[in-house]
């Protein structure tokens, strides 16, 4: 026996297959029963070591973007000094 802890009413969970696992929702207010909501922050955990791997190729990205500038840089200072040295 168990209340919902949202409109109070005694034993008013059934059993619900949603996305493929079952859960307990109060038949009043749809509430879901709390141990059923445990599931929901473990996937998140579970998604953080994809985002690990979107950081890498973020990373990535910058460092080559960062590569990228100091070669533009680097010609735009070695055209300067090409011109400066012509006037001397
Ligand atoms: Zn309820």
């Amino acid at each position: 026996m168990s209340n919902c802890p949202n409109c109070l009413a005694s034993n008013p969970f059934k059993k619900v297959d949603r996305d493929g696992a079952v859960i307990e929702i109060c038949e009043y207010c749809n509430t879901i029963k709390e141990e059923e909501c445990e599931e929901y922050p473990k996937k998140q955990v579970q998604n953080k070591s994809d985002t690990g791997l979107v950081d890498k190729i973020y990373y990535g990205w910058l460092i080559f973007m960062v590569v990228i500038s100091v070669i533009v840089i680097g010609f735009a200072l070695f055209d300067a000094f090409i011109k400066f040295f012509k006037y001397l």
